[in-house]
């Protein structure tokens, strides 16, 4: 019968292979991880997980029986180590090879590393899989003092779990504001206010320079300007780099992830590529880019069983995206490229707005919601119809935004 082998059991591999199942496929489907676990959940590795709060049957994407029910073979603690495009079959790293009739890397992202001395001191950790929120767990607590550098959402929602267990948090921040990369200045401004009123201390605009230890182990974060800050746990959260190696080495096409179209296709038609490894178009926006989120998993899932199964692809997604931090609920909808104004409705001091992005325009761009699900629900939907809002609308609270997206 023909196989699918899909290289990756992350949140996008696992989804792949319930797709494809839920969508008709008949062949084979053979799930290769790396890691020992069956796909799971990342996200309450920085949050419930971490505080100790969640159940591994909670963070299991599927439960245990599903695989064996859907006739879904899995080859975990595995690598795929190399793609033969030409025989179209894949090398195991126990030495298995597998022929496939269409591959899907699904291969996720890494931390990336920092590059700097001390990197490698006992008690720098990074934050990817169980094991890692784990040891971040066992080394949190009363009277621990946790550094952080990076002010992206693992690092504040890592500092956040850190003092619902007892521990002094510290974040660093090389930008002029934490979630530079991925936040408006308002969202920006009222997280740092969130987490220092909470006790987190929040440093933006500097550098560090290197980790000190002693006996192996961190001691503190040395930072450019010669300021030591001592600790015992230091969480790098610097970003991601997508796993592309084995893409490249096979000669896909690759940029900044795997290059692949609107139904999951990378450049060869027998290989689809899918979630955080994946360089992908934007509609809405006119550009490509690079989604880290659960969303977006599940929606290239998708997109890659419903092409093999020959099934029309489904209408594409406005991006978006979750952040639990204290008991904030952040929920941000679609990405906020070339924002010309940025409205917000409520009062940004306190849960409970939104800001609303807009181009020239007045179309909505984006939304950031803290607490506000149905202003996060309306433009979520105002985003996917690119509607034309005046801004005097967006920000009166009084009126309706049922109205503007019936
Ligand atoms: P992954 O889930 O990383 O899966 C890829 C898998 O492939 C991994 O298991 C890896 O070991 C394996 N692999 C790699 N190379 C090979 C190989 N050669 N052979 C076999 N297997 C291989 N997203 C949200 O939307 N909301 C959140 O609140 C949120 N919080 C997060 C918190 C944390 C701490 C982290 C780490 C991520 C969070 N994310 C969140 C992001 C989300 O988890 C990812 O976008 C999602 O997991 C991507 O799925 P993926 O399958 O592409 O990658």
């Amino acid at each position: 019968p023909p196989r699918i082998v899909i290289a990756g059991a992350g949140h996008a591999g696992g989804s792949a292979a319930a797709f494809l199942r839920q969508y008709g496929w008949k062949g084979s489907i053979v799930l290769v991880g790396e890691e020992p676990n069956a796909p799971y959940q990342r996200p309450p590795l920085s949050k419930a997980w971490l505080k100790g709060e969640a159940t591994a049957e909670s963070l299991a994407l599927r439960p245990a029986r599903f695989y064996a029910q859907q006739t879904i073979e899995m080859r975990l603690g595995t690598r795929v180590v190399r793609v033969d495009r030409a025989a179209r079959r894949v090398t195991l790293s126990d030495g298995a090879v597998l022929g496939y009739d269409r591959l899907i890397l699904a291969l996720g992202a890494r931390p990336r590393a920092l590059p700097l001395p001390g990197a490698e001191l006992a008690g720098v950790m990074a934050l990817r899989g169980t094991a890692d929120a784990d040891a971040l767990h066992a080394a949190l607590g009363p009277g621990a003092r946790l550094a952080v550098i990076g002010g992206g959402y693992i690092g504040l929602e890592v500092a956040a779990s850190a003092r619902a267990l007892g521990a002094e948090a510290l974040v660093i921040e090389r930008e002029a504001r934490v979630l530079a990369r991925v936040a408006g200045h308002t969202l920006s401004a009222f997280l740092e206010a969130q987490h220092r009123a909470r006790g987190v201390e929040i440093l933006t605009g500097v550098e560090v320079a290197a980790i000190e230890g002693e006996g192996g182990a961190a001691r503190a974060v040395l930072l450019a300007d010669g300021t030591r800050i001592p600790c015992d746990t230091v969480l790098v959260g610097i970003g991601a780099v997508p796993n592309t190696e084995l893409a490249e080495a096979a000669g896909l096409d690759c940029a900044g992830g795997v290059v692949v179209d609107l139904a999951a296709r990378s450049s060869d038609p027998s290989i689809y590529a899918i979630g955080d490894c994946t360089q992908r178009p934007l509609p809405l926006y006119g550009r490509t880019g690079r989604l880290e989120s659960v969303p977006n998993a599940i929606e290239q899932a998708k997109q890659a069983a419903a092409d093999i199964c020959g099934r029309a692809p489904p209408p594409p997604e406005v991006p978006w995206f979750w952040s639990d931090q204290f008991e904030l609920r952040l929920q941000m909808a679609g990405l906020a490229f070339d924002v010309h104004e940025a409205v917000v409705r409520g009062d940004s001091g306190a849960p409970g707005f939104a800001v609303f992005h807009l181009d020239p325009e007045h179309r909505v761009l984006a939304v950031e919601a803290v607490n506000a699900p149905a202003e996060f629900m309306a433009g979520r939907m105002l985003v996917a119809r690119q509607a034309r809002v005046a801004p005097a609308i967006l920000r009166d609270a009084a009126q309706p935004l049922r109205d503007l997206t019936a």
